[in-house]
């Protein structure tokens, strides 16, 4: 399989799009054309790893670690990722658990995958590939924990100094000594820069062998695409029909992988993405107009993304905004509605949902009574609520227990150090950890 750019350079293989991440024009890596995939040939009680190589297996005809795809998928695929059936209130709705992982959201599925894509091509115990990533609370510590303990591979966290929670703040500085997590005295926005300007730093991008683990890798998507696959096939083995799915979404890479398996032929639904109060998706799917802005703060913070950068994967894929209109629809959901799914999916449901999870609860209480009834739902969980316990914790008026992988997490001792947000900070810390 080759893969191009949503702008045209290419064809790039796998192995160079995986370490790339980003395409020589400034585009995002897509596959020359979308495979179909013989989901009838999976037994129907296939496990998730079993789809999951059955589903990568034609992604991965030409790379150069295809024969390593089985033990790839199985390091990714580390934790469970259940689909629990929610109360019957109306119609068939099930909640996908993605938040099992070591940082109790989705994305350790994407970094987990990079991770052991990257070790197994580039890793290097004497010249160890260098993972630069800033972070505003979230991917960091996906990328931190995934990359924990790799040979050949380290990792630059850069985070804003007290602009996180203490849970992530947490997440974000306790791993092993290939993680170098450095607190930044300036906002994230800084931290960003400070990676972009070291990136393009000729000579110290050698020195390093610098690389990034964003979320516009492909390495991040593919794998995301596993989860809709095995959900999809196992409720069509079991119930015989296709079910939607419900996805709160910010920077698009997490519906972008429902939308990619379904491109495959996977047996899926409606998909419905719900954003928070960043509405530039929803006001494109309006307006035909592709209007980009700064991103307002909401309660669900991880989605709150004004550029979302998938969408220039989706618009290739699916079209401009009329057709896209045709293949799924768009809901934004704001934070006074974000408090009351969070006590209402209390009282109804008996658990708490994160911030983010509670805007696809609400788009899913939106649909019309009758599409609750005659359509199978899927709604998905993107993050534990443990995580997000000083948002919960006061709607629902109780404590949410810690799962048992964030709560050995957060018991590990904390390594960081603190720096300024200049270059000369950055550099000088990492000649003083690395070259000695
Ligand atoms: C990152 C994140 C999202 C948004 O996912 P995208 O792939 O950026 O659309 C939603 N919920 C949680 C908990 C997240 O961490």
């Amino acid at each position: 399989m080759k893969y191009f750019s949503t702008r045209g350079a290419g064809p790039v293989s796998l192995d160079e799009a995986l370490l790339a991440g980003i395409a020589s024009d400034g585009g995002l890596f897509l596959p020359e054309k979308m495979p179909r995939i013989d989901w009838h040939s999976l037994a129907t009680d296939a496990s998730i790893c079993a789809t999951g190589e059955a589903f990568l297996r034609p992604f991965f005809v030409g790379s150069s670690i295809a024969g390593d795809l089985k033990e790839v998928v199985a390091e990714t695929f580390s934790f469970p990722l259940p689909v629990t059936a929610l109360p019957d209130l109306h119609g068939s709705c099930d909640l996908l658990e993605l938040y099992h992982g070591p940082t109790a959201a989705f994305k350790d599925v994407g970094a987990g995958f990079l991770a052991a894509c990257l070790g197994r091509l580039a890793g290097d115990v004497k010249n160890p590939l260098t993972i630069l990533v800033a972070t505003s609370g979230d991917t960091g510590g996906a990328v931190a924990a995934a990359f924990d303990g790799r040979v050949g591979l380290r990792v630059v966290v850069l985070y804003p100094d007290g602009k996180v929670s203490a849970r992530q703040a947490h997440q974000l500085s306790c791993w092993g000594d290939n993680v170098l997590s450095l607190a930044v005295d300036g906002s994230f926005d800084d931290c960003q820069a400070l990676v972009k300007r070291a990136m393009a730093d000729e000579h110290l991008a050698e020195k390093y062998r610098f690389s990034s683990a964003n979320s516009i890798n492909i390495g991040r998507l593919l794998p995301q695409a596993i989860y809709y696959a095995h959900a999809s096939v196992m409720h069509h083995a079991k119930l015989g029909r296709k079910p939607g799915f419900i996805i709160p979404t910010g920077n698009l890479g997490n519906a972008f992988a429902c939308f990619l398996a379904r491109e495959c032929g996977l047996p899926i639904g409606d998909i419905i993405l719900v954003t928070n109060e960043n509405r530039t998706i929803n006001d494109y799917l309006e307006s035909a107009e592709w209007k980009p802005r700064s991103s307002v703060q909401t309660l669900a913070s991880a989605m709150d993304v004004g550029n979302p950068s998938n969408m220039e994967r989706l618009r290739h894929l699916g079209g401009e905004a009329a057709q896209l209109s045709k293949q799924l629809c768009a809901v934004s959901v704001n934070d006074a509605q974000i408090t009351q799914q969070i006590g209402q999916n209390f009282a109804e449901f008996g658990f708490a949902t994160c911030p983010h999870t509670a805007t696809a609860t609400h788009a899913w209480r939106l649909l019309d009574p009758q599409e609750q009834l005659d359509k199978d739902w899927i709604i998905v969980a993107t993050a534990h609520p443990a995580k997000f316990e000083q948002i919960v914790e006061p709607i629902i008026g109780t404590t949410v227990p810690l799962p048992a992988d964030l709560a050995d997490t957060l018991a590990r001792p904390r390594q960081f150090l603190e720096i300024d947000a200049s270059m000369a900070a950055l550099e000088k810390v990492l000649a003083e950890e690395f070259c000695t």
